[in-house]
């Protein structure tokens, strides 16, 4: 396989900083679809666009026929106000690259120019450009939109940077990768009174106290102590005053696990817990799950070692600290239920700017993009190939 030229990488780079310079939240990546496609097609690759809202798919035709293989890169960013101050900081108000999405959509155009070079393989790579991986679940929005009828390949593979991890060291974990989630939003509600006068309504605050510290019981008593999982309550409104029971309180969390079964055993759980602590506080409950579920990340086997092999022909590291997968969520997990693959993490190395995933001081290091793009150019030589 060709290599990346310092010319190419200060390209990456350039790209990198611009799609950072011009982050887009979930659903509405316009600017950063037309600047992918562009520069797709500029390396003479056809682009499909509008896949399950912003999504696009550019096609690479290897020189004979054969299978199709599809890499995929996350495009959205987040609603953070950025603070690193770089000379390439994000130009939109309370917008921000702070997931190294930028990162992602660079790397696949590497992999791109790469694969486009010389085509010489036997198959076709599609790269599946995803938007919404933060909100809204895109990768079921393109799934629905026709993805896997219209670009029919065999396996999927993806990467993630990670910092917490060495720059440039690869992880394949064994199984699963990254947590499923189901996020919910509850209302408790009454009519309200006096707070001297307690015995003339239910009490919506009081239910939400119950709630919260009830529902860390379904985890600690209703999972197996074997399976992880998290529940958390990340918002709890209600009230205005220091005399008055308010008519209602609303909540909002979060379920994650690494397995659909945990899952929806949580959810029954929080249903149980919700109408328990309305019953203690006399209100009722609205209690909504967003829908569907996002499916864990686990890694198939052939597909992990088809990106373990690719770590070892392209000169690259295997990350030897633990292995232990994230409880944070990738909606990666959508293509997962259709067809096999796999999900590394590339290290992003130390913190330059003291920044985390979702936090305003995050930086993608841009020395990391030659690296990802060849990770996942052989990954896609290697599956057409079948070789592991
Ligand atoms: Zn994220
Ligand atoms: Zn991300």
């Amino acid at each position: 396989m060709n290599t990346l030229s310092q010319a190419d990488i200060n390209t990456l780079i350039s790209y990198r900083h611009a799609l950072h310079a011009h982050p887009e939240l979930s659903l509405e990546e316009v600017w950063t679809a037309g600047f992918i496609r562009d520069r797709l097609e500029a390396l003479g690759i056809p682009v499909h666009e509008k896949i399950g809202g912003n999504g696009l798919v550019g096609v690479i035709e290897g020189s004979a026929p054969g299978p199709a293989v599809a890499l995929r890169a996350d495009m959205d960013a987040l609603a953070i106000s950025e603070t690193t101050g770089l000379s390439y900081a994000s130009k939109n108000p309370g917008k921000m690259h702070a997931c190294g999405h930028d990162g992602h959509v660079a790397i696949l155009i590497g992999a791109a120019t790469l694969l486009a070079r010389t085509r010489n393989f036997a198959g076709t790579v599609h790269l599946v450009f995803q938007p919404a991986e933060e909100r809204f679940g895109g990768a079921r929005l393109m799934i629905e939109d026709g993805l896997l009828e219209r670009f029919p390949f065999e396996r999927i593979l993806g990467l993630h940077n990670w910092p917490d991890m060495p720059a440039g060291e690869v992880l394949l974990h064994e199984g699963p990768v990254m947590a499923g989630t189901s996020e919910f939003d509850i209302t408790f509600r009454a009519d309200g009174a006096h707070a001297a006068m307690p015995h003339l309504s239910g009490d919506p605050l009081l239910a939400g106290g119950h709630f919260l510290t009830g529902l860390q019981q379904a985890v600690a008593r209703a999972v197996d102590p074997y399976e992880a999982a998290v529940a958390t309550v990340g918002s709890f409104h209600g009230g205005h005053a220091q005399n008055i029971i308010p008519q209602s309180a609303d909540l909002k969390g979060t379920l994650r696990a690494f397995r659909m079964e945990t899952l929806t055993l949580l959810r029954e759980r929080t249903r149980a817990v919700a109408a328990a602590a309305a019953s203690i506080a006399s209100c009722t409950v609205d209690l909504a799950f967003d829908d569907p579920i996002c499916p864990p990340v686990a890694n198939t086997p052939l597909e992990r070692d088809l990106m373990r092999a690719a770590v070892r022909q392209a000169g690259l590291a295997a990350y030897r600290g633990d292995p232990r997968p994230t409880m944070a969520g990738d909606d990666f997990g959508f293509f997962l239920l259709h067809r096999p693959g796999a999900y590394a993490w590339i290290g992003n190395g130390p913190a330059v700017l003291d920044g985390r995933l979702h936090q305003p001081a995050y930086d993608f290091n841009d020395a990391i993009i030659a690296p990802g793009a060849t990770l996942l150019a052989r990954t896609a030589l290697g599956a057409l190939a079948g070789r592991t």
